[in-house]
Order: C-alpha cells, then structure tokens, then sequence
C-alpha cells in the first residue's frame, strides 16, 4: 500500500471518497477511516467510518458524521462507542485538520487512493497530492466545494473537549503529552492556568 503524509488534509478528508489514516508520532496510536460524502440533499454533508477489521477494503463500522463540511459529530447510532480511543481521536483531530491546526506529533496519511474517487494513485505528483490526475482536473486544481448543508445539531461539548482546545490554542498535544517546551515560561503558566479554568468550570457544572 502507498501512503503519504498530506499536506492539504482538510481537502482530501472531506473530497468525497476519501480513506486516511491519523497517526500520533507520540503515541503510535494510528486509526484509518473513510469519509464518504452523502449524495442526498438532506442529513448530513458527510459520513464518516472506522476501519475495524483486518480487510481494509471492507471491514469499515459506522462512526459518525460531517455536518456542512464543518462539523463532525460521533453517530448515536454506532456501535463504537463515543468514549472508545478511536472514536475520541476523530472528534479531537477533525476540527485540527479543518482548521489546519494539527500538531505536528499528529499526521494524516491518505491510503494510496484518490480522496475523490476512491481509485488507486500511481503517479508521484498524485501520491504527493493525494488527488488522480483527473480529479485533480474536475475540481480545477483545487478540490470541489462541497454543497452547504445546514447543520441539525450542535455537537456536545466536554471538559476533554475544552482542555484539547486549549491545547490547540498552544499548539500542544491533545493529552498534553508533548509540544509544550516550546511555549515560554508565562505562555506555559496561562496554559496552565486555562486548564485548571476549565476543569473548574466543567467539573463544577458536572
Ligand atoms: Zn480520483
């Protein structure tokens, strides 16, 4: 199988036929999902599937959702749980790569096929891009954008979900795990100081 890092991740993960892996260097923890766009003019954008078995071609469980090629929201009708790692790591890393945020500990690779059309890529300039030569073509060098669709719900929001934004804002690991030497002694202490903000608020609220 070939596979590259994306540059461009939020345009291929929300192309319309796209299959990437997210990678946390950190950890090692890795999860492949498809992202299928919804070709019905109501519901969601798009729909979002984890690869949970042993043939990357079909061992694919519903996950959840793309709302207005925006927002993504864990399924209540999937059989994987919300709290499950894999379920976690999309609601935390789709906002990132939709707001080109993605620390650089975290890469997404796409699968060696055209986010597209889902057909195999072969040539390097493809393999790079992560787009077929023609797809490349009828979306006119940049991919097509996809329908705005209104959104039917606001996803629910968690202290593990305010305590990543933070992170985000800081340009440090999700769990905190790493990217913080970077930040300076008092970007460090009002990070801090942010989280302890939140797990008060939430916790209080709990
Ligand atoms: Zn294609």
């Amino acid at each position: 199988m070939t596979t590259q890092s994306l540059t461009n991740a939020k345009d291929f993960i929300l192309a319309g036929n796209a299959t990437f892996t997210i990678l946390n260097e950190t950890t090692g923890g890795r999860f492949t999902y498809k992202v299928m766009a919804n070709k019905s003019e109501s519901g969601p954008s798009h729909f979002v599937k984890l690869l949970t078995g042993s043939n990357n071609e079909a061992d694919y469980t519903y996950l959840g959702c793309v709302w207005d090629s925006k927002t993504y929201s864990h399924g209540r009708k999937s059989s994987i749980g919300r709290d499950a790692t894999s379920a976690k790591a999309l609601t935390w890393a789709f906002p990132r790569i939709i707001g080109g945020k993605l620390p650089e500990c975290v890469k997404v690779f796409h699968e060696g096929r055209c986010g597209r059309c889902g057909r195999k890529l072969t040539v390097p300039e493809s393999i790079e891009s992560g787009f077929g030569p023609e797809c490349v073509r009828l979306m006119g060098g940049s991919p097509a954008p996809v329908k705005a669709k209104p959104a039917v719900k606001a996803p629910e929001h968690s202290l593990s979900d305010a305590l990543a934004e933070i992170n985000a804002q800081y340009g440090v690991c999700p769990d905190g795990c790493c990217g913080d030497e970077r930040l300076t002694e008092s970007q460090r202490a009002e990070w801090r100081s942010k989280q302890e903000g939140a797990r008060r608020m939430y916790l209080k609220v709990a």
